[in-house]
């Protein structure tokens, strides 16, 4: 065996298991060491029946006293039943459709037995244990790691698999400097990778843990910091105009102070020629995009064009829409890119963009495709940023390095080889995700924040109720009424795309689009507007709900992020118990936009106490942060911020909301790494870099 052996070659394994491995991200047995423990058994103590803690997995050493019993109940369930015992006692053990047992243990044979003891009356009892022959214990007797595994694939096979790679592989080079790790007290590599499979003991597992979490944050502390340093070192365009008094006249409305600061704040980035990097942070309803407008037109006022992304062609839509209307009377034109426009239609956008013509276009990802050229490129605008990764915006900014542009030099980041310009645009991130401090850290450590942290006068904080089934006639009268006083109502059903596990399917969702329409509201008119329409079908229905020709719109969760009705009052959520809080709080987000009292309705009959005090709690705030805490401690940051959505490196090990000092430590130590060689240019740090590169994206340049 050596790293490149293909796991189907290895004893055990075979074609249908290498599938199932493949799954789990492992194709040689290189990959199998670096697939860490989700976390450990400790089966070190092995108890006589009688002194086993109750309830508690543990290993109890046995004899069997008879030969097993198989019975069959009914189709589909048999029994297999045998007594053990040891010196002083007994007990019954009982295995669930699992007949094999009857040959794999035998009368007189002595065992370990891996399981929970109960206790029934005053008998002790165990089902369905794990064993092993007591003269060859493999898994009893130590600390066992417990992997993420998928179906076909268990934990026996795989702990057997990496136990093995690590005992006939030679163990992977050491990836940290030895003065870091004297200086941090971190153990080794070749120690550790043992260690966090197999720890010996506490001790082991921990220092094997620290050393590993450091690894990571120290990389990912190392990758942002160069990011960020290489920034400030860079050249940006320094837009000339920065009086906004002009700006605010084309505002229907006064910004609020929180808008203003945020604003002001970018405008003096914006100014100087060091190109801005900055997060807008607001809850939903906060007033962003007047913000991101500002920027725009300081931009343009300049001379510069400016891009603004937007995660879906609803919301880009709806954003050049209303940044055409605010723009025009200053003269300046803002055009759409979409992935689904006409050819001819794209062709015209792309040639007004390489050409300079067009100043300001608002498009999706579509923007990040090879034929967007841009002349003058200053200023990059990314909304609804959680929904993006690193590279995205990255890539977005990266159209700025047109031949047209400043002079090149190298990147640090880019490889050898790889030349970028030293220029890059100004870049505003726009937020509605609240992010808990510590993620924040780590997530837009390279970005300078702005938050605002005030609604726009007059808002009516929305009302949230959670009903039940029996309450759908009551509610579908609450429709009525709003419509009758003017209103509008969104119904949103969880969608194929968003949601795969339990959502409704498209049938599902048209028709119940069409039994509202025609039997329950006859009398209003009923929008539908779902992901898998197409985007001129998708753009007039919203834009009739928009211009208030219907009255309810009922739709999958494409409007969860930005869509702007302010005459909307009432969102009912079907099946809300399927959405995590941070995104119900998203939806909420699209009424309370005016100055009508609104309502979210979340429908749900999951009667799980754990889902009704999720629930709870929308019912309870509308303070986003506080929400996305509740979030991030029942979902965990894996689960709150999904790789794709941030795009840094995965955290295999390191853990945001405990590793806090490992974090610091890390982080200390990435800066001072940097204090001394900048460029990391000193051949003793080349593997460093090199290494940075790789966890940060796998094609390095489009990290440029
Ligand atoms: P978000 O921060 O969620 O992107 P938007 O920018 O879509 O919020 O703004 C929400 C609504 O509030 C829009 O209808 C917008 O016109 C309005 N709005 C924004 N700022 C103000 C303000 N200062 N005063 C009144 N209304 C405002
Ligand atoms: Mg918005």
């Amino acid at each position: 065996m050596d790293v490149t052996t293909p796991l189907r070659e290895l004893p055990g394994v075979g074609e249908a298991r290498a599938k199932g491995l493949e799954k789990l991200g492992l194709r040689t047995a290189g990959d199998l060491v670096g697939y860490f423990p989700r976390s450990y058994e400790d089966r070190r103590q092995v108890y006589a029946i009688a002194e086993a803690p109750v309830g508690e997995l543990c290993c109890v050493r046995v004899m069997a006293a008879e030969e097993p019993r198989r019975m069959h109940i009914r189709r589909g369930l048999d029994v297999t039943r045998l007594k053990v015992v040891d010196g002083t006692s007994a007990m019954l053990v009982t295995f669930f459709n699992q007949g094999y047992v009857r040959q794999a243990l035998h009368r007189g044979e002595e065992y370990i037995l891996y399981g929970r003891v109960e206790l029934m009356g005053n008998h002790r009892q165990m089902t369905n244990p794990q064993f092993e022959e007591a003269g060859r214990p493999w898994a009893c007797g130590r600390i066992m790691p417990v992997y993420p595994l998928t179906a076909g694939i268990t934990n026996h096979l795989l702990a057997g698999l990496v136990e093995r790679a690590l005992h006939e592989l030679p163990p992977p080079a050491e990836t940290l400097p030895g003065d870091l790790r004297a200086r941090h007290g971190l153990a080794p590599a070749a120690d550790c990778w043992r260690s966090i499979h197999f720890p010996p003991d506490e001790d082991a597992l921990n220092a094997a843990r620290r050393r590993f979490a450091f690894e990571e944050l120290f990389y990912l502390s190392l990758g942002l910091a160069l990011l960020r340093e290489r920034r400030s070192r860079g050249q940006g365009p320094a837009f000339g105009e920065t009086a906004l008094e002009d700006f605010y006249k084309l505002l229907p409305f006064a910004l609020t102070g929180a808008q203003r600061r945020a604003l002001e704040e970018a405008a003096a980035d914006l100014a100087v020629a060091r190109p801005m990097n900055r997060l807008v942070q607001g809850d939903v309803g906060s007033g962003k995009t007047a913000v991101a407008a500002g920027c725009a037109w300081l931009a343009v006022r300049s001379g510069w064009q400016c891009a603004m992304m937007a995660p879906t062609e609803i919301l880009a839509e709806q954003h050049a829409r209303t940044l055409s209307a605010m723009l025009a009377p200053a003269g300046i034109e803002v055009g759409l890119l979409t992935g689904s426009m006409k050819v001819s239609e794209k062709r015209k956008v792309l040639a007004a963009l390489e050409s300079g013509a067009l100043p300001f276009v608002v498009g999706t990802h579509a923007l990040l495709s090879q034929g967007v050229a841009f002349r003058r490129l200053g200023l990059v605008i990314t909304d609804e940023q959680h929904r993006f990764g690193v590279e995205q915006r990255a890539a977005l900014a990266a159209k700025a390095n047109t031949p047209k542009d400043p002079p090149q030099a190298g990147c640090r980041l880019c490889g050898e080889g790889g030349v970028e310009e030293d220029f890059s645009p100004n870049v505003l991130v726009m937020s509605a995700t609240p992010i808990p401090r510590t993620l924040a850290l780590i997530i837009y450590g390279d970005l300078d924040v702005s938050v605002i942290d005030e609604l726009p006068p007059g808002r009516v904080p929305v009302k949230t109720v959670l009903v039940g089934e029996s309450k759908r006639q009551r509610m579908y009268g609450f429709v009525r009424d709003q419509v009758r006083e003017g209103r509008q109502v969104y119904i949103v059903c969880p969608a194929v795309e968003e949601n795969p596990e339990g959502a409704w399917d498209l049938k599902a969702v048209t028709e119940y689009a069409r039994t509202l329409g025609e039997e329950v509201f006859p009398e209003l008119r009923v929008g539908l507007v779902h992901g898998r329409m197409k985007a001129r079908e998708k753009e007039a229905a919203m834009a009739a709900f928009t211009a208030g020709e219907t009255d309810i719109l009922v739709s999958t969760t494409v409007i969860e992020v930005g869509v702007d009705v302010p005459n909307a009052s009432l969102i009912i959520i079907e099946n809300a118990d399927r959405y995590g809080l941070s995104q119900l709080h998203q939806l909420r987000g699209r009424v309370g936009r005016g100055q009508h009292q609104s309502w979210c309705v979340l429908v749900s009959d999951n009667r799980s106490p754990d889902t009704r005090a999720r629930l709870k709690v929308l019912t309870q705030t509308n303070d986003g942060f506080r929400i996305a805490e509740e979030d991030l401690k029942l979902r965990g940051p894996g689960d709150f911020f999904g790789a794709r959505q941030h795009g840094l490196p995965a955290l295999r090990v390191a853990d945001l909301n405990t590793d806090t000092r490992v974090l610091k430590e890390a982080q200390e130590a990435a800066a001072g790494l940097l204090a001394e060689d900048p460029d990391l240019s000193r051949p003793e740090h080349r593997p460093l870099l090199e290494k940075v590169r790789r966890l940060f994206a796998e094609d390095p340049d489009r990290f440029n």
